[in-house]
């Protein structure tokens, strides 16, 4: 099977190697039309050919859309400037003498270096011997039709979407499928190559199979809101099997989850909401980026906990010895800030939502506001705080949260990230500290 997906993305490769041939969203931008004060047309899918016609004497480049698939047709020596700096974000443009348009370029990066690269040989050729001896597409046999342009997101937010969505693009980069009560993952989602961005959220899945490993581009896999761990199945997601790029990770609100295993993977943080996880036992953390632990850390009761191989700790996560004084000095300032924030109602519901331990979904609640609540940071005393960003990493010691922990480091407390809900708890806790 990963035999034939790396086959698959070389043949993909090749494919798109044809250099000669771009497609991608192309505005055309007069620098006359300004003047006249006509603004000009918004960008279309396009494709855009380089090659010759009939004679061979000259070289161009077609320029087709779905509304002129006849085209028009640019001189290579009219073209007096190639702009590359945003390339790294898929933009170019590519200047003409005559006539005076620009065509602004959004498309895949490698596929644009490749073009250039193709351009730029060709604008070097002078003379029509010199012409012949390349391969040249014969513009004058160019397909007629542009197509559509392909489909690179879809969102199923209900079952009713999901009955009308017969298949899913090869060219997608973003699936999401809400609320549609999927119990188990249909295989061809494996064959989407592209796909960046895959969001399971509020479905009935209880276990992920290893084949999302063959998903090479995934960056953020969002799993909130699930029965992961409902069944006795104890290993419900090899994650150790994802690809490197995985960036984003998301597993709140799935309340029956008791063994998560998490080793390898790069993660540089986790969610705030992570303590949100009550009946998890074991948790495994090894080999990973993580400096700091969420402070909802605390909510956790684990029979194990494996954090080794991090750079947790390697920080020295207490501010320094001024710690009181610091924290006298900046009273005021935290008390100017309580009183600024208890104006923001969203904040003050949303800390009584936590504070009450309210049950919350997609039924009740907009998606914003989930994602609101799952982001809160958590002060010592336990209490939610926004905004939510942490402001400081202090040491906890876990030991009563953990039967068996695995430091991996001469240390027994580890560092979470807080925001302290009043300057109260800030001195009481260092205080007792120091
Ligand atoms: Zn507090």
């Amino acid at each position: 099977m990963t035999f034939f997906y790396s086959v698959y993305s070389n043949f993909i490769r090749i494919y798109q190697n044809n250099t000669m041939k771009l497609t991608g969203d192309i505005q055309v931008y007069d620098r006359l039309l300004p003047s006249y004060n006509i603004p000009n047309k918004r960008s279309e899918w396009s494709h855009l050919s380089i090659g010759f016609y009939g004679e061979r004497d000259k070289i161009y480049l077609l320029h087709q859309t779905q509304r002129n698939s006849v085209g028009v047709k640019y001189e290579i020596e009219k073209l007096i400037a190639v702009f590359t700096k945003y390339i790294s974000q898929g933009k170019m443009t590519l200047r003409f003498n005559t006539p005076s348009h620009d065509l602004i370029i959004h498309s895949n990066e490698d596929h644009l270096r490749n073009f250039i690269k193709f351009l730029q040989k060709v604008m070097k050729v002078k003379g029509t011997n010199e012409i012949k001896t390349l391969k040249l597409l014969d513009l004058s046999k160019a397909p007629s039709k542009v197509g559509p342009k392909p489909k690179t997101k879809l969102l199923i937010k209900c079952k009713k979407d999901l009955q009308a969505a017969d298949s899913f693009p090869r060219t997608l980069e973003v699936l999401q499928m809400n609320n549609t009560g999927l119990t188990r993952l249909d295989g061809k989602i494996f064959r989407l190559q592209k796909l960046k961005v895959l969001n399971l959220e509020n479905n009935c899945l209880e276990t992920i199979p290893d084949q999302i490993s063959l998903l090479p581009c995934l960056r953020e896999l969002h799993l909130a809101g699930n029965f992961f761990g409902r069944s006795s199945l104890k290993f419900w997601l090899f994650v150790d099997n994802l690809q490197a790029e995985l960036v984003y990770l998301d597993l709140s609100r799935n309340e029956k989850l008791k063994y998560l295993y998490l080793d390898d993977n790069f993660l540089q943080r986790l969610p705030s909401s992570f303590g949100r996880l009550p009946a998890l036992k074991e948790l495994k953390l090894c080999n990973n980026s993580l400096t700091a632990l969420p402070a909802s850390f605390r909510f956790l009761f684990l029979d194990i906990l494996d954090v080794s191989r991090n750079p947790v700790g390697l920080k020295d996560p207490c501010r320094s010895i001024n710690l009181i004084g610091e924290a006298v000095d900046r009273c005021h300032s935290v008390k100017n800030e309580t009183e600024a924030s208890s104006f923001c109602l969203l904040d003050l519901s949303a800390k009584e939502v936590l504070k009450n331990r309210l049950n919350y979904d997609r039924r009740s609640l907009p998606l914003e506001l989930i994602t609101y609540l799952d982001s809160a940071c958590y002060c010592v005393c336990g209490n939610a705080t926004f905004p939510s960003n942490p402001e400081e990493v202090i040491k906890f010691n876990f030991k009563r949260n953990c039967i068996q922990i695995t430091y991996g480091f001469d240390e027994n407390s580890l560092p979470i990230e807080v925001r302290f809900c009043s300057t109260g708890c800030r001195s009481n806790y260092y205080k007792r500290n120091i």
